[in-house]
């Protein structure tokens, strides 16, 4: 099968399910998405695309945005980054506080919420929150290759609006010393990184250098190099699904970073980089429908990093 076919094919294997799962509510603006969406695009290092259902359609990317902040921090800090944050994973909720209290503000890894707070914080040094926010979103439409990547403002407002846990958490962790800017300045550009929209195609582009050794393959541009990529997968593959990471890397096989949007982007390496998206959410808030279809797409093509 080609892969636009196995693409296909994943796609119409989805139709029972989509729907499926409950859309995060606790922020309102993402309350309001269609559940019946669903997308999903492949970029191969070939440079081969294909997409199917509503792969053009941005959504709120909340904390796939985790995955690229990591990348400049550490472009940015270098392994000082890791005297902040640890890169274990937690077997708690994303935004938990009890583990931090204990780990004296060191949070256990980037990708919960804790660990890309400081993440951000360590992008915020020495420049404006506007100025960082800029350069994230800089950073994706030159990785997606598409100027029109930008932040849905009613997400960002909304998140700050319900933001008291991420707020609680950046404190917690400013008492430890571990936060060197304000908080409000550091909230400010972690909730316009979450609020980031991108539809499949744009996000599964943007990816791509993750699984080709930190190099774009359509325009040989090195991102990152190519151990810091390895470390990236690693931290995604262990962190990257909450509390249900290790379920996802027994059912995908694969580095992958969700959001509470309902995207997922997975990377298999040295093959391509995959976008889903469908808003329905399973207990431990990760995109059920995409999951399985993941799952499927990693059956039907045979990557898997096992
Ligand atoms: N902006 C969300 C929050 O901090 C991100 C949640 C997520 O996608 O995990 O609550």
């Amino acid at each position: 099968m080609s892969l636009s076919e196995i693409v296909e094919q994943v796609h119409r294997e989805m139709a029972d399910h989509i729907g499926a799962g409950k859309v995060a509510d606790y922020i309102p603006a993402l309350a309001e998405i269609d559940p019946r969406k669903f997308g999903l695009a492949v970029v191969t290092c070939d440079g081969d695309t294909a997409s199917a259902g509503d792969a053009d359609e941005p959504f709120s990317i909340q904390s796939v945005s985790k995955v690229f902040t990591l990348t400049l921090a550490l472009e940015k800090a270098g392994v000082a980054l890791w005297e902040r944050v640890g890169r274990e994973p937690t077997g708690s909720a994303f935004n938990s506080i009890v583990q931090l209290e204990h780990e004296a503000g060191i949070p256990r890894n980037p990708l919960i919420n804790a660990g890309a707070i400081v993440v951000t914080d360590e992008l915020l040094a020495d420049h404006t929150p506007e100025q960082t926010v800029e350069d994230i979103v800089a950073f994706l439409r030159t990785r997606a290759d598409d100027p029109s990547v930008g932040i849905d403002l009613e997400v960002a407002w909304s998140e700050g609006d319900t933001g008291d846990r991420n707020a609680s958490l950046a404190h917690f962790m400013r008492s430890f010393g571990n936060l060197k800017g304000r908080v409000e300045d550091v909230l400010h550009v972690y909730f316009r990184q979450c609020a980031i929209a991108m539809s499949c195609r744009q996000l599964a582009r943007a990816g791509l250098y993750l699984a080709h050794a930190g190099t774009d393959p359509m325009t040989g541009e090195r991102v990152i190099s190519e151990v810091r990529t390895r470390r990236i997968n690693a931290i995604m593959m262990s962190c990257g699904h909450y509390d249900a990471s290790g379920e996802f890397a027994f059912q995908v096989g694969l580095p992958g970073k969700s959001g509470v949007g309902g995207g997922i982007l997975a990377i298999a390496p040295r093959q391509a980089a995959i976008a889903v998206w469908s808003p329905g959410l399973n207990e431990r808030g990760n995109s059920l429908v995409g999951t399985l279809a993941l799952e499927r797409l990693g059956a039907l093509t045979g990557w898997s990093v096992f």
